[in-house]
Formats: C-alpha cells, structure tokens, sequence
C-alpha cells in the first residue's frame, strides 16, 4: 500500500458528516479507529478531491502496527543510547540543507501554497502569520484565550514543550492536480525546502484536515518529509469547527513524533506517552468528559492529538512534550 495514503476510519468519516463531497467509503474498509483491521483508504481512487462542507481529519499518517510501533520505541532509545555515549551517526542524508541556526527553538516553516490552476485556495499572508502564531502558542503550553497550565480544566496540565516556530518562506504552485493533493509524491518531492529540521507544510483542497509523516522516516523517504494541511483550516478559514488553525498544529505534533491518543485504545501502552488518557476511539466535536476508558479523573479532549473541534483543543501534556524532544533529538538533529 502506498505510504502516502491515509486510512479510513469511518466512525470519524460519519462523525465529521461529510455530505455531498463525493468522498465514497469503500466496503470493506468499516472498521473502528485502531483496529489493525483497518484497510487503506486513497482519497484520489475515492473520489475525494471534491471535498465536502466539512472536513475530516480522518487517519492522518500511514498505517501503523502495534508492532512496527515496538519497533521504532526500540530504535529510538538505541539512538539515544548511542548519542548519549557521544558516538556519532550520520546525519540524515538524501534531503536539502536546513537554513542556519534550525533548532528546536527555531523550527524554519516553508508554507507552500498549492494554487489551482486559475489561483483557488490561496491564503494571505496575515493567515500565514497567524498560523505561525498558533503553532508557537500551542506548542508553548497557552490557548487562545491565554489559559496556560490547568486552566480551563485541563488534566494533566498543558506543557510549554520548548518547540519554536518560525517562517522561512511562502511559495506557490499553479496546478489543478497538485492543489486536490493527487501527485502528492511528486509534488512534494520537487517543492520540499530545507532539511529534517525544517517543517514543509503544502496547503492544499483534498477531504482531509491533515496528514503527516513521522519523523523516523525522514531518512528514507526526506522527499516527502512535512504535513499536507487544507488550506481552510488556517486561521479564519472556512473550515467550520476548524478554523483556528489547529489542525496544524496536530499534523506537526505527527511530524514531531506523536501519537494519536486513541493509538492502541485502551490498551497500556496505547499512544507511547503514560501521562495521556487512554480513548478507545477518536473524539468528534467537544464532548466535555469524554471518557471512553473508563479512566478517573482525565479528559481526554482537549489533547491536540484528539480529533476534537478546534475550539476544544489546548494541550499538549508533559508526556508528549518529553516524547517530541526525544524524537526531535533521534531523528532531526
Ligand atoms: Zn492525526
């Protein structure tokens, strides 16, 4: 199965209610979300590049497997081993060149605007400024309203994850295939910038919010490296229920090295991070307490690594924000 392609999970299809985008559930790909059941869903083969009035963000990296999970935990804490011992490796090769000073802190952002051929899609550069903020807001631990740590009820609290963005470059492509996201490979092989410390985003119309890749495949695949965003869910979007920008804002954490937190259900070791709620499927929209684990005391929905709507989302927790320097530090430094 191509890696660019998202699975389907149909209880967020049906929860999102696409309606009229063209967008074909295949039979035979119905499963819950996590199931390793679950089939592979091509947005172009099903149609999709006409999206609905609402977006999902459906299953928003490659397929996963309890076992591939193991796999790369393994390898990671194999390479941190090894850094920690001062024994070099090479660094990621076959990618561009970051632009001086890339870190942690200071995360270059290209954002490229994938146009159609007559211009629809395009964003303002104001979008483009506010999208940069809320990435530097909500990777800092505050939300829109400037609630930081257990305000508005968070449980954990939200983490300042030291993660800092900023913009590196905005372009745009003038092509009908490449703005419904078909092509994705080439595309983005040929317009990426920079280099694993760089995050590439592609704005783009497809049926999704989102969709990203993980950072441990940056180094055989760094052509393809970055998260393929709708471009109406920047900030002041179109996008209803998720246009605050935050869809971003989860794709990154993806690119960083998260999980969702439904990953694995309600299994022990479910997301790879003990300090988030078990959930044994995503969340559609912002049902306060939501706890489908049956796990006292936490609230699960407003993790950025839900499937909230965008006004419900405010934290990252201590446990993704160690896991997303760790990955940074394996796989993009
Ligand atoms: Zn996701």
């Amino acid at each position: 199965m191509n890696r660019n392609l998202a699975r389907a999970a149909v209880v967020l299809m049906s929860a999102f209610a696409l309606s009229g985008s063209g967008l074909a559930i295949q039979p035979g790909l119905l499963s819950a979300a996590g199931s390793s059941s679950e089939g592979c869903f091509d947005p172009v083969a099903a149609g999709a590049a006409a999206r609905g009035t609402t977006n999902a963000r459906a299953n928003d990296h490659r397929d996963i497997t309890a076992a591939e999970i193991a796999r790369i935990e393994k390898q990671t804490k194999a390479i941190l081993a090894a850094k920690a011992k001062g024994q070099a490796r090479p660094a990621p090769s076959g990618g561009g060149t970051d632009p001086a000073g890339a870190a942690f802190n200071h995360i270059p952002v290209y954002v490229h605007q994938m146009l159609s051929a007559s211009g629809a899609g395009r964003v303002t550069q104001a979008q483009i400024d506010a999208q940069i903020a809320e990435l530097n807001q909500d990777y800092a631990g505050a939300d829109q309203n400037g609630h930081t740590g257990t305000a508005n009820g968070d449980q954990p609290a939200k983490a300042n994850t030291g993660a800092q963005f900023y913009l590196a470059g905005v372009d745009e492509y003038l092509n009908n295939s490449w703005h419904t996201d078909r092509q994705s490979t080439t595309y983005r092989s040929q317009t990426r910038k920079g280099g694993p410390k760089s995050l590439n985003i592609w704005l783009v119309d497809f049926s999704y919010l989102g969709i990203a890749t993980f950072p441990w495949d940056y180094a055989r695949n760094p052509g393809i490296d970055g998260i393929r965003v709708q471009y109406s869910s920047l900030p002041g979007g179109s996008a209803t229920n998720f246009n605050l920008g935050k869809t971003a804002t989860h794709e990154a954490g993806h690119w960083l090295g998260l999980y969702h937190t439904f990953q694995g259900g309600c299994t022990s070791t479910n997301d790879e991070v003990a300090d988030t709620p078990a959930q044994s499927s995503a969340t559609s929209g912002c049902p306060e307490g939501r706890n489908s684990c049956s796990l006292p005391g936490l609230d699960p929905i407003h993790n950025y690594m839900d499937y909230s709507y965008d006004p419900c989302y405010d934290e990252f927790t201590a446990g993704q924000s160690s896991r997303i320097s760790s990955m940074w530090a394996a796989y993009r430094s």
